[in-house]
């Protein structure tokens, strides 16, 4: 592999370096060649209603399978692109297999719920990502409202005022605004207040609270009342289990994203998820009821 062995001849690195460092090092690195040929990928999790008890939409979540390093989750690798500028073409690139994959569901099979797609702060300031997300969800291919975009709370602190404009332009193509990981900034109120989000994504951190902590309780059905009365819906993050569950449900929680229903699913998986539930008469619930 020519490719392989030109890239070794001008990957120094420093004897000291650590192991995340130098693999930091190598991602950079790899990254125009993977997203070229394709070895990011974009994962699916089903959001699933708890009015309906059927999937309401999903989140595409970016996986990178390396050639060399194997399976690396986002973790590892977002943070790293936003300092070094290169989120943006990520996103750009997970943006434009969503708007793929929702092309193709519609060609096919008619059946496909919307899909939210993360985007990173820094891509408020690229004016060509943005004109990317107008050309994409305003052309006609697709009907309005089936790409939405979640944008993380603790990053709003780093945009400037003009974000305002772009989240209502991206709003003009028909697009919901989720707000990401609610909960986790230090000022969660005055962002609802002033900026046009539809959705708020309660944070896993107060959801994996809900059985041990009374106090976590009450500011979860708070959080959801306080949505409610603002016309905004709410979506629990990293739902596990069925106390969880039940507990949101009975607290007027809209939606439910967590391993307890599905993990991220690959996009074939994916596309098998939505013929069976879409195309199923019956919700889940009334499903693991009747199989008692
Ligand atoms: P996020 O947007 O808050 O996504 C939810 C994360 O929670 C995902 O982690 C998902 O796999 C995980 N999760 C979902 N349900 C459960 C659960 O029941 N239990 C547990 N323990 N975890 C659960 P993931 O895929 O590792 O992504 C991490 C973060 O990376 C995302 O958090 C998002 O902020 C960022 N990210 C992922 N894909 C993209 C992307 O395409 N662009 C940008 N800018 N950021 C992305
Ligand atoms: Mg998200
Ligand atoms: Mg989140
Ligand atoms: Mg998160």
């Amino acid at each position: 592999n020519v490719d392989r062995d030109s890239r070794h001849q001008y990957t120094f690195y420093e004897p000291q370096m650590s192991f995340d460092q130098i693999s930091e090092a190598q991602m950079l690195i790899d990254f125009k060649k993977s997203i070229k040929e394709h070895h990011f990928k974009v994962y699916y999790q089903p959001i699933i209603s708890l009015h309906t008890g059927k999937i309401h939409a999903a989140e595409a979540l970016v996986r990178w399978q390396h050639p060399e390093m194997g399976f690396i989750s986002p973790e590892a690798f977002i943070n790293l692109f936003e300092k070094n500028g290169l989120i943006t073409e990520l996103d750009h690139y997970v943006l434009e297999q969503v708007y793929a994959f929702q092309k193709k569901r519609l060609d096919v099979h008619q059946l496909v719920v919307p899909v939210s797609v993360n985007l990173s702060w820094q891509d408020f300031y690229y004016d060509h990502l943005m004109d990317q997300i107008m050309t994409l969800t305003k052309n006609n291919d697709l009907p309005e409202g089936l790409i939405n975009f979640e944008v993380v709370e603790t990053s709003m602190a780093a945009l400037e005022q003009n974000a305002n404009y772009l989240l209502e332009q991206i709003k003009e193509t028909g697009a919901r605004l989720l707000l990401d990981d609610f909960g986790t900034g230090y000022s969660s109120f005055s962002i609802l207040g002033n900026y046009p989000f539809d959705v708020i994504k309660i944070d896993r951190s107060f959801i994996i609270q809900i059985e041990t902590d009374q106090k976590m309780r009450s500011i979860v059905a708070s959080i959801i009342q306080m949505a409610h009365s603002v016309n905004m819906k709410t979506v629990a993050e990293g739902v596990e289990t069925e106390q969880q569950l039940h507990f949101l449900q009975q607290e007027g929680c809209d939606y439910i994203q967590g391993y307890y229903f599905s993990k991220p699913l690959s996009e074939k998986d994916y596309f098998d998820f939505l013929d069976a539930d879409l195309s199923w008469p019956l919700t889940w619930e009334s499903r693991a009821f009747n199989s008692d």
